[in-house]
């Protein structure tokens, strides 16, 4: 079927389209709303979105977003840095802000083990945590990983080879979330209170 809609508004539709959670007719009021907005408003959002992609970059130290070559956790003096949670991806670090009730510093793995899709250990950023304990590059020495990976069969697998790894090292405190989170749901979709119980409930792993 031919477009009704001129070029351009076809290509802001499909743009808005490929948007997580955005169906045909949001896409189609979300485009009408720009087409409808002043130039200055309309630039604003397209600022936005070249911005993101050209400031935004991956911390050195944690890999979470950053500004600059620390992220704005790892930059901060005030946070306990002998302290990582350990996430699957920079927007799990959102949930635990979110909570108010961690100090410490964090890793983002960048994904999670998944074998059927071909993710192992070496596609994450488990080497970088490995560097992490053994040589941190602010000289101060970890003292604990909390594993708070995704409640999900595949978060499991990968606290479970996380916590095999690192429980080898001495004077390294290894521990995981409460259970208590909905399995299969992630850090996202969990209430910031139930989160912060989770923390707070955190477990030593068992020392294989
Ligand atoms: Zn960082």
């Amino acid at each position: 079927m031919e477009s009704p809609y001129p070029p351009s508004i076809q290509n802001l539709i499909d743009q808005f389209s490929r948007l997580p959670g955005i169906g045909k007719r949001s896409a189609e009021r979300m485009a009408y709303h720009v087409l409808s907005s002043s130039k200055e408003d309309a630039m604003a959002l397209a600022l936005a979105v070249r911005d993101i992609k050209k400031n935004i970059r991956a911390c050195r130290r944690c890999f979470n977003v950053a500004e600059a070559e620390l992220c704005e956790v790892c930059a901060d003096s005030r946070r306990d840095h002998s302290l990582v949670c350990v996430v699957e991806l920079p927007r799990d670090i959102i949930s635990v802000e979110k909570t108010g009730a961690f100090r410490g510093v964090y890793h983002a793995l960048q994904g999670k083990l998944n074998p059927a899709e071909g993710i192992g250990p070496e596609n994450l950023r488990v080497r970088e945590l490995h560097e992490r304990v053994k040589n941190p590059d602010d000289g101060v020495n970890i003292r604990e990983i909390i594993l708070a990976l995704n409640p999900t069969t595949e978060g499991d697998a990968t606290a479970a080879f996380l916590a095999g790894e690192f429980s080898a090292y001495e004077n390294l405190r290894v521990t995981r979330l409460a259970r208590g989170l909905s399995s299969g749901t992630d850090l996202e979709s969990t209430a910031p209170s139930s989160l912060q119980f989770a923390l707070e409930g955190r477990r030593e792993v068992d020392k294989a």
